[in-house]
C-alpha cells in the first residue's frame, strides 16, 4: 500500500498552497471583517487560479480539462480550505451535467469548463429537503414546451448563476420515479430568484426562488424523462466526497492556529501547552482529523478506480464533517476569548462547517443511507430478500 500521493497531484497542491499563501491569505482580514470579499474578486480570482493550472481538475483532457479524479479534487480542496472563504476551483461542471444531450453540450457542459457561464443546483422546496420524491415544483408538458410551477429554497449562488439545474415533478404519481431534471436559464420568464436568505455562515447566502408559468422548451430536459434522480444519484458523490475533504483543511489549520497559541499563551507561569486539558483537547483533534483523511483519500482512491463509493462517501462526509464540528470547537476553546473574537478565522470555521452536516444530505440522511447498506430491506421494514 503507498499512502502517498502521486507526483502530478503533489505538485498540483502545491500550485494550490502557493495560490493560497499569496492570493487567498491577503484577503484573510476583510473576509472576517465583512462576512465577505466584494464578489467582482471571486471570478478574478477564479481567472488567477486558472492561469495556474489550477482547473477543471476531474475533467477529461478531451474536455478541456485535467484529466485528474477525485483524489486530486480532494487534495486541492483540503489545502485551499484553509482559507475560511469556501474558495472553489472553477471549470468543474456539476456531474449531472455529464448527461448533456449533444444539443445542450456547448452551453452548458462547454460553458461551465470554459468559465464562461455558472450553474446552481435546485433540490430543496419550502416543503421539502431530505424528501427528495416529496417535491412540489411541477413541470407539465404542453405542445414542446415544458411550464413550470414552484418555489425553490436555500439554492445556493442563484442570483449570480447563468443557469439553474431544476429538479421538478413530471408525474406526481410516482413520487421520486416521476422527478425530472431541466436546465433554467436565467432571466428565463417566468423565473424569479425572489431573496437571499440570510444566514449564520459567512461567504455567501442561499436564495428562495420563484416558478410562475415559466415556459421551456423541450430541449431543456437533462437526461431521460422521470429519471431524475438516477441521472443524479451516481454523481452525488463525488460532491460528497468534495465537501469531506474541505473539513481536512479547516480542521488542520484550526489545529496549527491551536497548537501556536497554546505554546505562546501563559497562565500562572506556564505555556497552557503543559496543561493536560489543552493537550487532550489537541491529541484528540489530530487524531481524528488522520483518521478523516484516511477515509476520505481512500474513498478518492477508490472512485478513481472505479469502485462504487455511494456508501463510502456517504461515511466520508459524515465523520469528517463532524470531526471538523468537534475540531473547530475545541481550537476555538484553546484559544479562549480570542477564539469567539470576529477577527478569529476559528469562529468562521466554527460557522461555517454547521452548514455541511445539513447541506448536501444531512448527518441523519447520511447514517440511514450506511445503515441501509448494512441491513438491506431490513432497514425499510421489509423482510430480507
Ligand atoms: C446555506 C445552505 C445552502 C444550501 N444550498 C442548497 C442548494 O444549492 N441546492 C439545494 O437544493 N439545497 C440547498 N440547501 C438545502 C439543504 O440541502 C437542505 O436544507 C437539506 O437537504 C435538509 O433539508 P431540510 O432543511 O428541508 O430539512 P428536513 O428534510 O426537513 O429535515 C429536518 C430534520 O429532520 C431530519 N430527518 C428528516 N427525515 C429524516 C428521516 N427519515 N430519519 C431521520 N431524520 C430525518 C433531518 O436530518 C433534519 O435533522 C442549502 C441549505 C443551506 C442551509
Amino acid at each position: 500500500m503507498d499512502f502517498d500521493l502521486p507526483d502530478d497531484i503533489q505538485r498540483l497542491v502545491a500550485v494550490a498552497r502557493d495560490f493560497r499563501e499569496q492570493r487567498l491569505a491577503p484577503l484573510e482580514a476583510e473576509f472576517l471583517r465583512e462576512g465577505n470579499v466584494p464578489w467582482p474578486l471571486r471570478p478574478r480570482l477564479q481567472a488567477e487560479a486558472r492561469e495556474l493550472g489550477l482547473w477543471a481538475i476531474d475533467v477529461p483532457r478531451a474536455h478541456g480539462g485535467l484529466g485528474l479524479g477525485q483524489l486530486a479534487v480532494c487534495a486541492v480542496h483540503e489545502e485551499l480550505n484553509k482559507h475560511p472563504m469556501m474558495f472553489e476551483v472553477g471549470g468543474a461542471p456539476e456531474p449531472v451535467l455529464y448527461h448533456c444531450a449533444p444539443h445542450q453540450w456547448e452551453r452548458y457542459f462547454a460553458a461551465v469548463v470554459a468559465g464562461e457561464r455558472h450553474s446552481a443546483y435546485a433540490f430543496t422546496e419550502p416543503g421539502t429537503g431530505s424528501d427528495l420524491g416529496a417535491i412540489e415544483t411541477t413541470a407539465v408538458r404542453d405542445g414542446e414546451e415544458w411550464v413550470i410551477d414552484g418555489r425553490k429554497l436555500f439554492i445556493g449562488l442563484a442570483e449570480r448563476v447563468e443557469f439553474l439545474i431544476l429538479f421538478a415533478s413530471t408525474d406526481p404519481s410516482r413520487g421520486g420515479r416521476g422527478v425530472s431534471v431541466f436546465l433554467i436559464d436565467s432571466g428565463t420568464p417566468g423565473y424569479e430568484v425572489v431573496r437571499t436568505i440570510p444566514t449564520m455562515g459567512d461567504a455567501w447566502d442561499p436564495c428562495e426562488l420563484r416558478f410562475d408559468g415559466c415556459r421551456v422548451p423541450d430541449t431543456q430536459l437533462l437526461g431521460e424523462l422521470n429519471e431524475g434522480f438516477a441521472t443524479a444519484d451516481d454523481q452525488l458523490s463525488h460532491g460528497r466526497l468534495k465537501i469531506a475533504s474541505y473539513q481536512l483543511g479547516i480542521a488542520q489549520r484550526c489545529i496549527d492556529l491551536a497548537v501556536a497559541w497554546a505554546q505562546e499563551r501563559t497562565t500562572w507561569g506556564q505555556p497552557i501547552a503543559s496543561r493536560q486539558a489543552i493537550q487532550f483537547m489537541l491529541a484528540d483533534s489530530a487524531v481524528e482529523l488522520d483518521a478523516a483523511r484516511l477515509l476520505v483519500y481512500r474513498t478518492a482512491w477508490r472512485a478513481d478506480r472505479g469502485d462504487d463509493v455511494r456508501t463510502d462517501a456517504f461515511k466520508s462526509k459524515l465523520f469528517a464533517t463532524e470531526m471538523a464540528q468537534r475540531v473547530t470547537d475545541r481550537c476555538l476553546q484553546v484559544f479562549g476569548g480570542r477564539g469567539y473574537a470576529r477577527d478569529s478565522p476559528i469562529q468562521s470555521f466554527f460557522r461555517q462547517v454547521r452548514l455541511w452536516r445539513i447541506g448536501h444530505g444531512t448527518a441523519e440522511i447520511h447514517r440511514w443511507m450506511i445503515a441501509r447498506d448494512l441491513l438491506g430491506p431490513a432497514a425499510n421494514g421489509r423482510p430480507p430478500q
